[in-house]
């Protein structure tokens, strides 16, 4: 190994420890940390970060990628510096007092918007919302002055992702599921709720929680089950990847589905090559990659028939008095019912699309120009009539509702439903050679979990993304698999 990779090694090695120490902290804020603690931990972050930017961004780093590059000679050498590369170029392109700017403008907004969702008050949190617009905008010229600069982002959450993609991505979205949902809601045919709605012990839905680990293989020695207000993820390193779950009494299966949900994203991260350890190229490629995962876990195996029959009998034994009067078949309706909302994150399989769809075109227009900060609660109500149906009844349950804006993400959220719709494409891929409903009858997920090992996860970002989405999907990305999947479910669950 040439002197130049053998200071790269250290290099990422020092980041590693850095993002490990920052990841610890943000689950510890996350989990249990109590109230009054955030002014200590604020200037702890403070001080790693900046430790963290000045060991990537300098005139040595700088030196030593143009070295590294030069005298890399496996293609894993070659894919770190690639990687480190553009962590480098993402900050050093922008200016240094512009880059500390928006860093300070986006801590203030989040306690804003969090204000303004409170109060239901939009005014409060738009002239953040203009200033995070613009200077996205100008940050965009800086990476491609010649680019859309909405593209521009959109390729940087999604490497190769452009509009004209994704325009024909949510215009086929649009057209099979806005119909279908119409159909759905004319027919007026009823799946059965009414059992959702009742107490369900904690102690139960904990089982439930365990059963989930134990049947996706997370083994308690590498993955950890904790509590938050919203489940995520975190990963520490590939040896130890933390989920979490909020319990509610009166819904057992919102736990069971973030379980679910949050164990696919847990399952990439576990399964990355452990020659990558430490280095730029382990973890998750892209949002949407991982997005494909989880919610290929949550609502491909989860919701699935075969799987909903085979855990039924485990749920009954949970909770044998809430299930009593209640068919494996009943369950599988009730947990795929669809219906049209105002929030993305209570959102079902069939509308989550939607929800997306309408924030894709409003940052988009935001990015361009053509909509002005001012009118968007105006346009986003406007939008969840005409796609979802839904009247809007004020912003905090409308453009307020997600966090994405106030954080200086636009372009982020098209990951979602590309998400859905490359786990769709992966699954009848799958399909042509295994019997996968057999399987998840059975409650055997290891020959899907060694099929999703060998395409995806074992590559880290040792593989460009796009790759990667093909070696997923098992050919290039048509989301008419995602659109057929939904149509062929939908019209059985509905009998329409
Ligand atoms: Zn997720």
């Amino acid at each position: 190994m040439k002197p130049s990779i053998i200071r790269l090694r250290a290099l990422e090695k020092q980041l590693f420890a850095y993002r490990y120490a920052l990841n610890t902290v943000d689950f510890d804020a996350e989990t249990v940390a109590p109230e009054g603690s955030a002014d200590g931990r604020a200037e702890a972050c403070e001080v790693l970060s900046r430790a963290s930017f000045e060991l990537l961004v300098n005139a040595d780093t700088a030196a030593l990628l143009q070295q590294a590059a030069a005298e890399a000679e496996t293609e894993q050498e070659q894919a770190e510096v690639r990687q480190l590369q553009r962590q480098y170029d993402e900050i050093a392109k922008i200016p240094a007092e512009e880059y500390a700017a928006f860093t300070k403008l986006c801590n203030q907004s989040i306690p804003v918007w969090v204000k303004a969702k409170r109060t239901n008050d939009f005014s409060l949190f738009a002239p953040y919302l203009e200033k995070i617009v613009a200077a996205r905008r100008a940050q965009a010229h800086y990476f491609a002055p010649d680019r859309d600069p909405y593209e521009v982002w959109l390729d940087r959450y999604e490497k190769g992702l452009t509009i004209a993609q994704c325009d024909a991505f949510f215009a086929t979205l649009r057209e099979t599921i806005v119909p279908l949902l119409a159909d759905i809601q004319a027919r007026g045919k009823a799946v059965r709720t009414d059992f959702l709605d009742q107490v369900w012990p904690l102690d139960g839905q904990r089982a439930v929680s365990q059963k989930i680990m134990e049947l996706w293989g997370l083994d308690p020695a590498h993955c950890y089950l904790a509590e938050s207000e919203h489940p995520f993820t975190t990963e520490f390193w590939r040896g130890d990847v933390r989920i979490t779950t909020h319990y509610m009494e009166r819904d057992m299966f919102s736990n069971l589905y973030s379980v679910a949900h949050e164990g696919g994203h847990a399952l990439y991260e576990l399964n990355i090559d452990p020659a990558y350890d430490y280095t730029a190229v382990t973890g998750g490629a892209t949002m949407g990659l991982h997005e494909s995962q989880s919610r290929l876990f949550e609502n491909l195996v989860g919701r699935s028939r075969a799987f909903v029959s085979f855990l039924y009998p485990t749920l009954r034994e949970i909770f044998p008095d809430q299930l009593a009067d209640v068919t494996a078949e009943e369950v599988w309706r009730a947990v795929n019912r669809a219906e049209p909302g105002l929030i993305r994150t209570e959102a079902d399989e069939l509308t989550y699309a939607l929800h997306i769809m309408v924030r894709y075109e409003l940052e988009k227009a935001l990015m361009q120009g053509t909509l002005a900060v001012a009118d968007l609660p105006a346009a986003w109500n406007a939008k969840y009539k005409e796609y979802l149906g839904v009247d809007v009844p004020d912003d905090a349950h409308g453009c307020l509702q997600d966090i994405h804006w106030a954080m200086g993400d636009l372009g982020y959220f098209p990951s979602y439903a590309l998400g859905s719709a490359y786990g769709a494409q992966a699954v009848d891929d799958l399909r042509k050679t295994m019997d996968l409903d057999a399987q998840w009858a059975a409650g055997d997920l290891e020959p899907l979990k060694a099929a999703l090992k060998a395409r995806v996860w074992q590559w880290g970002c040792m593989k460009e993304p796009q790759w990667l989405v093909e070696s997923l999907c098992g050919g290039k990305f048509d989301p008419h698999h995602f659109t057929e999947y939904l149509k062929k479910k939908y019209t059985e669950l509905y009998e329409l």
